[in-house]
Formats: structure tokens, C-alpha cells, sequence
């Protein structure tokens, strides 16, 4: 089986550029980010505080979470609810982020993660997927563009959807970054063997066409 790991921060176009580049390849694509979105929310629902470690890891138990693919998309689930499109919230993604902090949270979704790789070809993102899901994947990218472009390009998606204020996305991009670098298990760094891609002020079609040349070069290795 072959995996690609693409790492990353928040906003550098990680989740659209894998979905195109897996599509291409004939691949499954992994958002790994749904999972703990989707662990987020079930905590919020359940009125867990996401940031109290102790209470997260005590509800862990009554977490059902799962992938599905209809069509080649991926959909993730809680017991059987499709909560695709609830995960996609500024709260949930702020709570994504303190959950995933957790090691028993990052443990609890680790086999889950690699049972997708070992049946799989994949192209699978995140934050730690060829430092620790994947050490062995054939191809390590780590994929990046500057923080204002980022948050700009999260503004855009949340204007799509309703209103949004960029200093507020700007502010909480940032802080999603310093949470997901400094925290103490798995956070986000660039693998030795990962190639960087930087997209800042290239289009989505030139990332993917770079992507499409860095994985083909790998390969052909
Ligand atoms: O990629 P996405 O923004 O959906 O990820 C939500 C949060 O989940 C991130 O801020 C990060 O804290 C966490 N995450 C992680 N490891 C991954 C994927 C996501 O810690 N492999």
C-alpha cells in the first residue's frame, strides 16, 4: 500500500488540496481533522468542557466515531449520525484543537488512522501523520502558506457561509498555531524526510500541480 502524509497548519489549504491530489492518484483521502472535530463535538453536546482533560478523558468511553466514503467523499460519524457539516464550526475547531491535546484522545484514533493506511492507498492529513501515524509513509509533505494568507483564505471559506471578521479568524488561526506547535504530544513540526510546500501566493491549481511533481518524484525514487 502506498501513503502520502501531508502536514500542516490550520488554513494552508491542507484538506482541498489532499481531496484533488488523492482524486488524481486514484487514492482514498483521510481528513484526519474530522476525527477530532467530530470528538470535539460530541464533548460540546455532551456539556464537556474540552479543556479540562480529566472530563474529556472520562467521556472517551461513550465516543463512536467513525469514517464512511459515499462516492469517494469521505463523511464522518458519530454513532450513526453524519456530522459532516456540524464539525465545520469556529467553536468546534477552537474545542478540536484542546481535545487533540490530549494523549488518550490521540491514542483513541491512532489504530483507527493506521487500519484506514494498512487497507488503503491514501493520502492522509494533518498535524502529526508522518511524525507519528504514518513514520513509514513512501511520502512526507509538509504543507504550508504564511499566517495572513491563511486566516485570509478561512475568512473567504466562513464569508461563503455567512459572516465573518478577519481579525477575529486572523486572531483564532494564530492561536489554533501556537496550541497545535507547542503542545507537549504530537505536535505539529515538519518531519526530517518531508518535502515543504509553501502555497502562499500560488493558486489552488498551481499547489495541486506541485503536489501532483513532489509525490510523483518520491515515487519514481
Ligand atoms: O485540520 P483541522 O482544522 O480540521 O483540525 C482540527 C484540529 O484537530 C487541529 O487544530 C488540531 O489541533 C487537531 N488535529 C491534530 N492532529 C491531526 C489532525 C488535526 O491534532 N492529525
Amino acid at each position: 500500500m502506498i501513503s502520502i502524509a501531508i502536514d500542516g497548519p490550520a488554513g494552508a489549504g491542507k484538506s482541498t488540496i489532499a481531496r484533488r491530489v488523492a482524486q488524481r492518484l486514484g487514492y482514498l483521502y483521510v481528513d484526519t481533522g474530522a476525527l477530532y472535530r467530530a470528538i470535539a463535538l460530541h464533548m460540546l453536546r455532551e456539556g464537556t468542557n474540552p479543556a479540562v482533560p480529566e472530563e474529556v478523558i472520562s467521556r472517551l468511553d461513550s465516543v463512536q466515531v467513525s469514517l464512511q466514503y459515499v462516492e469517494g467523499e469521505q463523511q464522518v460519524l458519530l454513532d450513526t449520525e453524519n456530522v459532516s457539516n456540524s464539525i465545520r464550526t469556529p467553536e468546534v475547531a477552537a474545542a478540536s484543537s484542546k481535545v487533540s491535546a490530549i494523549p488518550q484522545v490521540r491514542e483513541f484514533l491512532l489504530s483507527l488512522q493506521r487500519n484506514l493506511a494498512k487497507q488503503n492507498d491514501v493520502v492522509m492529513d494533518g498535524r502529526d501523520i508522518g511524525t507519528v501515524v504514518l513514520p513509514n509513509a513512501q511520502v512526507k509533505i509538509f504543507l504550508t502558506a504564511s499566517l495572513e494568507e491563511r486566516a485570509r483564505r478561512r475568512w473567504k471559506e466562513l464569508l461563503e457561509k455567512g459572516d465573518a471578521d478577519f481579525n477575529t479568524v486572523l486572531a483564532d488561526v494564530k492561536q489554533r498555531d501556537e496550541q497545535d506547535t507547542t503542545r507537549a504530544i504530537a505536535p505539529l513540526v515538519q518531519a526530517p524526510d518531508a518535502i515543504l510546500v509553501d502555497t502562499t501566493g500560488i493558486t489552488l491549481e498551481q499547489s495541486i500541480d506541485r503536489m501532483l511533481a513532489v509525490i510523483h518524484e518520491r515515487l519514481s525514487q
